[in-house]
């Protein structure tokens, strides 16, 4: 509210007032959360055509002194506005990271793999690859225990440095996923010129798939593509048994949704061979 000029009322608008005090607050909040170490990891099963778990997806929740337990979508699109979707990022790796550590001292949770979001705006900073693989190399992780899962916004502005980028951590190892696939941004043309490993299933395409025809002919269609294409295939957001059994009838054999878990901390994670009957 810098710039207003006489003629518009909204400086004197209490509900824009309350707006941007809030958006103040989030500010300070945010800054005082990283600070503070206030984030936490949810962890979300992801499993295979057996049940079994071979991995999780790390899911970011911050539970706030005053407003409780809140989810991505309520502060991930504000600390990119306000440049710390950076810090968070690294706070993520770092806690992945230690996870991963831990698991890998255990022979029964050693194979396990970690996925972490990245956001457009996180990897498309200069820095990026070079702090990933110090955090990396600082906890001394395997790297193919780690999985970065990228959205198609990634892609939207796909470039050399986008490539290059991509690239450089492959040659170390890290498995990459395409989140989200299918709501599509651009064509699929940049498939074949990254190093993916991995496409998941939109969870949108999922949820009537048993009585939208459109939609499983999307999700069977990004199968298809994932076995030409020698790419993994994920389901997510699978709810039911019978979106999971039609799923496992057209050739899927990962999935992920709360069928099988919901994301949840670290302590209720359950490892046991057989996620939904241990
Ligand atoms: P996403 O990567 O697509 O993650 C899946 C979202 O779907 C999660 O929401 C998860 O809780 C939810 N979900 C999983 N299974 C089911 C299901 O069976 N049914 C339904 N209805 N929902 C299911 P969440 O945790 O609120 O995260 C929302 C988004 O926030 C994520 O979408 C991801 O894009 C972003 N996000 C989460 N953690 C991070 C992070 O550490 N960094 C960044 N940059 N973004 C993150
Ligand atoms: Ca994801
Ligand atoms: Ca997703
Ligand atoms: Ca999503």
């Amino acid at each position: 509210a810098k710039t207003m000029g006489i003629s518009t009322m909204q400086f004197f608008d209490p509900e824009m007032q309350a707006v941007e005090t809030a958006r103040d607050v989030l500010d300070v909040d945010l800054r005082r959360g990283l600070q503070e170490n206030e984030f936490v990891l949810y962890y979300q099963p992801q499993v295979d055509s057996a049940n079994k778990l071979t991995g999780v997806e790390a899911l970011l929740r911050w539970p706030h002194p005053k407003r409780g337990l809140l989810s991505p979508g309520e502060f991930i699109a504000f600390a990119e506005e306000k440049g710390l979707i950076g810090l968070i990022g690294q706070w993520v790796l770092e806690a992945a990271c230690i996870q991963l550590l831990r698991w890998s001292a255990d022979p029964e949770t050693a194979e396990l793999t970690i996925a972490i979001n990245v956001s457009a705006l996180e990897f498309s900073h200069p820095e990026f690859v070079p702090r990933m693989l110090k955090v990396i190399d600082r906890t001394g992780i395997n790297p193919k225990r780690l999985v970065l899962e990228f959205t198609e916004r990634v892609m939207l502005g796909l470039t050399e440095d986008t490539v290059s980028k991509m690239r450089a951590l492959k040659a170390r190892g890290l498995y990459f996923s395409l989140d989200d696939f299918g709501i599509g941004y651009s064509s699929l043309g940049y498939l074949q010129s990254l190093p993916l490993d991995e496409l998941k299933i939109d969870r949108t395409f999922v949820k009537d798939i048993l009585t939208n025809p459109n939609d499983a002919v999307i999700a069977c269609s990004i199968m298809a593509l994932g076995a030409s294409l020698g790419l993994a295939v994920v389901a997510e957001g699978v709810e039911t048994q019978e979106q999971r059994d039609y799923l496992a009838s057209q050739g899927c054999k990962a999935y992920q949704g709360y069928l099988f878990g919901r994301p949840v901390p670290i302590a209720e994670l359950r490892l046991g061979r057989n996620v939904r009957n241990p």
